[in-house]
C-alpha cells in the first residue's frame, strides 16, 4: 500500500487503491488505458505542491508524473519543450544557464512543469502563460495525445481550462527571449529566490498560498488581520511567518488541514464579508473538490 503522504509538499494524504509512477509516455498511456478499460478514477499527481489528499485516500488510480523528466533548450530560437513532470526550478536554471529570459520567476515554485500548466503557476510579476505556446495532453481513455495552444487553454489568474478538463499534460513548449546575459539572469533568478526564502515559511510542509488572492485585496493580509498567524488545529498551523500559508507542524492530517481552511474562509467572510477560495486542489473531498 503505498501512502500519498510521500507525494505531496504538506506530508498528509491516505492511501492510494492503485499507484505508479510511470518512467516513460508510453508507460503512462498503457496505465491511463489499464484503468479506463476498468472504469476506474485516475488522478494525477505532479509534485504535489497544491494538492491536499483525503486522509481516507483515494481509490482508483493515482498516477504520479515526478519520473516523467527531461528537457531540451535551443539557445538561438528560444523554443524550450519539457516533459510534465520536469521540476519547473530546474527549467528555470537551465533556461538561465542558456541565457533564455522568461523563467526566472519559476525557480521557487517547487512544482513540476504539467502541475505549472494546469495550476498557471506565478511569482514576482510572472505567469505560466506568458510564455508559455502549447502542451501536449490526452484524456482518460489514453486515446491519441493532441496539441492543445496556450489560446485554447483559457488562462487567468491561477486558472486555466485544463483544470475543468479531465487531461493529462504530457509535456509542454514555451517560447523565452534568447541573448540574455547568462550572469544577470542567474542574478535575478537567485535574488528571486532569496526573498521568496525570507518572506516564506519554506523551511516547513506547506502548499504555498493556500487561498486565491480576492484582487485587488491580498489573502494573506485578511488572515493576518484577524489576529489568526500561529493559530493551530492539532499540527497545521497558520503559518507566523506568511498568514496564507498552512503548515504542518508535525503530525497534521488532511482533516485538520481543511478543518483550518473552513475556519479561516468562514472568519475572514465575517469581519470582511470576503469568501476566500482554496488555490489548492482537495482530492477524495468530492463533492467539494
Ligand atoms: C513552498 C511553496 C511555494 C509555492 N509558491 C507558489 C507560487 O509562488 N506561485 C504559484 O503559482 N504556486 C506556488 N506554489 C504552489 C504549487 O507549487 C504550484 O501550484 C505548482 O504549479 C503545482 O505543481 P505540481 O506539479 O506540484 O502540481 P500538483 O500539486 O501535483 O497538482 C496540482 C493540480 O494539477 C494537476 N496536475 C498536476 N500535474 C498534471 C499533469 N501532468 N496533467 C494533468 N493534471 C496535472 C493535479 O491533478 C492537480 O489538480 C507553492 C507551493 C509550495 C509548497
Amino acid at each position: 500500500m503505498v501512502s500519498l503522504a510521500n507525494f505531496t509538499s504538506w506530508r498528509v494524504g491516505g492511501p492510494a487503491e492503485w499507484f505508479a509512477s510511470p518512467n516513460s509516455v508510453d508507460e503512462l498511456l498503457s496505465l491511463i488505458t489499464w484503468a479506463h478499460e476498468r472504469k476506474m478514477p485516475c488522478r494525477i499527481i505532479g509534485a504535489g505542491s497544491n494538492l491536499l489528499i483525503n486522509d481516507a485516500g483515494l481509490p482508483g488510480l493515482s498516477l504520479c508524473m515526478r519520473k516523467l523528466q527531461g528537457s531540451e533548450l535551443d539557445a538561438q530560437t528560444g523554443i524550450v519543450e519539457a516533459l510534465a513532470g520536469e521540476p519547473i526550478p530546474n527549467l528555470s536554471r537551465r533556461a538561465a544557464k542558456a541565457g533564455l529570459h522568461g523563467l526566472e520567476w519559476a525557480v521557487g515554485i517547487p512544482g513540476t512543469v504539467g502541475g505549472a500548466a494546469v495550476m498557471n503557476a506565478g511569482a514576482q510579476g510572472g505567469c505560466t502563460a506568458d510564455w508559455l505556446e502549447s502542451v501536449q495532453v490526452v484524456d482518460l481513455s489514453g486515446k491519441e495525445p493532441f496539441e492543445l495552444s496556450c489560446d485554447e487553454l483559457g488562462y487567468a489568474y491561477r486558472h486555466s481550462r485544463l483544470q475543468e478538463k479531465p487531461l493529462v499534460v504530457l509535456s509542454a513548449k514555451f517560447k523565452l527571449e534568447p541573448g540574455f546575459d547568462h550572469e544577470e539572469l542567474h542574478r535575478i533568478t537567485n535574488k528571486n529566490l532569496t526573498h521568496r526564502t525570507t518572506t516564506q515559511p519554506y523551511h516547513l510542509p506547506s502548499c504555498g498560498s493556500v487561498f486565491r488572492n480576492p484582487e485587488p485585496l491580498k489573502a494573506g493580509r485578511l488572515i493576518e488581520s484577524l489576529g489568526l498567524k500561529g493559530h493551530r488545529i492539532g499540527g497545521a498551523e497558520v503559518s507566523s511567518v506568511h498568514a496564507n500559508f498552512i503548515v504542518n507542524i508535525g503530525g497534521a492530517t488532511a482533516t485538520e488541514i481543511d478543518q483550518m481552511i473552513t475556519l479561516i474562509q468562514e472568519e475572514v467572510q465575517a469581519a470582511h464579508g470576503v469568501m476566500l477560495h482554496p488555490e489548492v486542489k482537495r482530492l477524495g473531498f468530492e463533492p467539494t473538490t
